[in-house]
């Protein structure tokens, strides 16, 4: 059996809450990635199948790659939505904020969160964790929200209330937020769980593919023009920089979610173990970082207020392209810093 890690009591209040409120949203951060929509639409599931009303909202769009979740359909986009999700925020009786610690992370929905009265529950595998809520469950040491929703979910007694699509929701965080298992993969109990999934009728290679190998030409283009001509390697600092600027998105016709997972490529070269990888948008820059082994990146992002995990970190900056590499080239350049293999 999976080694029970949440707190009993938090678990029944949590259950108490799903059987005395019957309105739910369910919330995650901007840019949603695999664990963010997977763990929404797991939740999203669990309760429809107990005949509750469900509503899961995000602040921008998720990327193509994840449209094939089950439940997606129904999901309301903030940024293009704000009166539909306005009306389902404030008529909310409980408010799921789920794969994010802090409100900032769910940009334009804090404002409608903030002043509805429904009550907030925060599921979370970010450390630090700094969002007033009535219960919080959090647990950095889980690889992914979706794997600490797959401990609730059957904590709470519901494990053979978990469909097809909530399983589905869940093995996608999972995969996702592990690098399909070849990170933060250690602990036993996923495989436990991953077992329980694949019980449930998951077709794990078939969610691989369909999360992996469905990239247009112009992606895999893009991907390759990032490894010939865009990485710049400092070796001195074992780190890999690309920048991929409007130029670029122009020339191959980028769309939201294209660059994903570029980050971690580098990470691929011996000698290389930090990756940074920056991106020009029309209203910011965004910055990504990745690590290997003890090079706490979410360190380096902390320098333009970003955040996330040991290994795979975030942040955005409001400088001018050229500032902003100007500034991580000077991370780069302290990165011994952020490197606590001796420490
Ligand atoms: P990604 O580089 O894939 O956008 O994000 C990697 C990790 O960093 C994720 O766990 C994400 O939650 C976190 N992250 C990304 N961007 C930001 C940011 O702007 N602020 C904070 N606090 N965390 C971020
Ligand atoms: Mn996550």
């Amino acid at each position: 059996m999976v080694t029970k890690i949440i707190n009993p009591a938090l678990v029944q209040q949590v259950l108490h809450t799903i059987h005395n409120n019957n309105n739910f949203i369910i919330t995650t951060h901007i840019s949603p990635d695999g664990d963010a929509l997977g763990s929404s639409l797991a939740l999203y599931w669990l309760l429809k199948q107990l005949n509750k009303q469900a509503t899961v909202i995000v602040p921008n769009n998720y990327p193509e790659y994840l449209a094939w979740i089950n439940g997606a359909e129904n999901i309301i986009v903030y940024e293009t939505n704000e009166q539909e999700a306005n009306l389902a925020i404030e008529n909310a009786q409980i408010c799921f904020c789920l794969d994010y610690n802090t409100l900032s992370r769910i940009n334009k929905v804090k404002t409608a969160v903030e002043t509805s009265n429904a009550q907030r529950i925060v599921i979370d595998h970010h450390i630090g964790p700094d969002i007033p809520c009535y219960i919080l469950i959090s647990h950095p040491e889980c690889s992914s929200t979706c794997e600490l929703l797959f401990h609730l979910i059957n904590d709470m007694g519901f494990y053979n209330t978990i469909t097809l699509n909530c399983a589905q929701a869940l093995f996608t965080g999972l995969m996702t937020d592990t690098g399909n298992f070849t990170y933060n993969s250690n602990n036993p109990d996923l495989y436990l769980i991953i077992h329980a999934l694949i019980k449930k009728g998951v077709d794990k290679d078939d969610i691989y593919n369909k999360i992996n190998n469905t990239y247009t030409v112009d992606r895999l283009r893009l991907m390759g023009c990032c490894l010939y001509y865009k990485m710049k390697l400092y070796p001195e600092q074992h780190t890999a920089l690309i920048v991929i600027n409007k130029a670029d998105k122009e020339k191959f016709n980028f769309q939201h979610g294209d660059c994903e997972g570029f980050v971690n490529l580098p990470l691929k070269l011996h000698n290389i173990d930090t990756s940074i990888l920056i991106r020009e948008d029309d209203d910011k820059i965004k910055i990504s970082l990745r690590s290997q082994g003890e090079v706490h990146v979410n360190k380096m992002a902390e320098f333009f207020h970003g955040g996330g995990h040991k290994n795979a970190a975030g942040c955005e900056s409001y400088y001018k392209l050229g500032k902003t590499i100007r500034l991580v080239e000077k991370l780069i350049a302290n990165k011994a810093q952020y490197d606590y293999t001796n420490k």
